[in-house]
Formats: C-alpha cells, structure tokens, sequence
C-alpha cells in the first residue's frame, strides 16, 4: 500500500524531472511526452528556445528560397555619370584670367615662345594701362570638339563653324600655339605693337586669336586669311 502510494505518487515527478531534462538538452517535446496538454504548452514554450524544432509555424518569407538576384540601383538613384563636360584641365578659363597665372592648364600649356611675348608685351602693354586678359588659350581636343559642336548649333552647318572653330586634329589652340586675347582694348593695342613681340593676329575675322611668328619683328606679320577655312594648316 505505502510503496503502491508512492509509485503513484513519484511517478508525475519522474515524468516532469524527463521533461526537464528534455528542455534542457533541446530534444523536441512534442509526441514525447505522454499528456499531450503538457506536452503542447512545453513545445510551445520551447519554440522560443529552439524555434529550429518548429518549422512549419515559421514565418513565409523566412522559408529558404532560391538565391536572391543582386540588389539593382533604384531608379531615384543612378549611378554618377563619368564626367562629360569640359573643366579647367581642359582649358576651360575662368573670367579674370591673365598670362601670367600659370597655375591654369589654358595658360601653362601655351608654347613657352608664345607665352613669353604674350608676357612682355602684356608688362608693356600695362605701363599703357592696357591689361591682357587670355580668354582662351590651350585646349585639350575634348574641350575643342565640344567647341566645335557648339558652333555646328549656332551657326547651323558644319560648314559655316569651319569658319570659326577648328577640329581637334587642326585647332593651334590643341597644340597650345595660340591665345585669344580681350578684351578689345588688348586685342587692339596688339594689332598696333604686337608684330614687335613676334605675336600676329591670323585671321581677319577674328581679332582677338594671336599666334608666334617670330619673323614678326624683322619683316612684319605676315598676311591675314580672311578666316580659319582659308588656313591651309586646318584644311
Ligand atoms: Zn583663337
């Protein structure tokens, strides 16, 4: 009677002391517990521990799939372009600029003859109170063609920019051989003391564009073509 009493009594806690351990090792408790109310409330309790064992109650969209494309740029934000436009590296001048600020690739690419007469004709030129401002001077071929291809849209052909811009291959600009030089003060005190120097104006519709002719000094310049498409060099 007494040992019958205690099987009866030890044999919950023998049950319960398995479930503990069963917790405690992570063995899934469901279908091994023998109520199954307990069995339920402990699985449900042990999903929290070991949400591995339940599977099915997974969310969805955690369930392994195939693998995911790579994440494609969002239309908001495309990637940065390479950069198109022409700057300072090619040539571009910023207002202000004179012969002597070097620190410009407009101005330090220039042949070193030609920026030396550009620069001492411009001290002259200043004891005069005539300042040289260079507005355009070496061009990287980048910057020439958009040049050009601004000028197809202005003047409307091909043809009638020939007669203001040169291509890349031909443009004394690209091989650093000639300066435009304003405003019209400079450009003028130029076409009256530039032979001096050796520095001509080169074409008659354009007079601001000045190049080296070192004969300039001895024989005068030489005879201006009416514009760049007369130039035998840009033909
Ligand atoms: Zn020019």
């Amino acid at each position: 009677m007494f040992n019958s009493a205690l099987a009866r009594t030890a044999a919950p806690r023998t049950q319960l002391t398995l479930i503990a351990a069963l917790v405690g090792s992570g063995v899934t408790l469901t279908g091994v517990v023998g109520c199954p109310s307990v069995g339920a409330a402990l699985a449900s309790a042990s999903s929290a521990v070991f949400p591995a064992a339940l599977p099915l109650v997974a969310p969805r969209q955690r369930e392994p799939g195939p693998p995911r494309p790579p994440a494609m740029p969002r239309p908001s934000s495309p990637p940065p372009a390479p950069r198109l436009i022409p700057g300072r590296a090619d040539g571009v001048v910023p207002d202000g600029v004179t012969v002597f600020d070097t620190e410009l690739p407009a101005v330090a690419n220039l042949n070193p003859g030609l920026l030396r007469a550009l620069r001492q004709a411009a001290r002259d030129a200043a004891k005069e109170d005539v300042t040289f401002f260079v507005n355009s001077g070496w061009r990287s071929p980048k910057y020439q063609n958009q040049l050009l291809q601004e000028a197809v849209t202005n003047y409307g052909s091909a043809k009638e920019a020939a007669r203001w811009v040169a291509t890349p291959e031909t443009s004394p600009h690209v091989s650093g051989d000639a300066a435009d030089i304003g405003p019209p003060k400079a450009a003028a005190w130029l076409s009256e003391h530039g032979a001096r120097y050796g520095l001509c104006q080169i074409y008659r519709n354009e007079p601001w564009h000045y190049e080296l002719r070192p004969k300039a000094s001895a024989s005068g310049c030489p005879p201006m073509y009416a514009d760049p498409t007369q130039d035998p060099r840009v033909r």
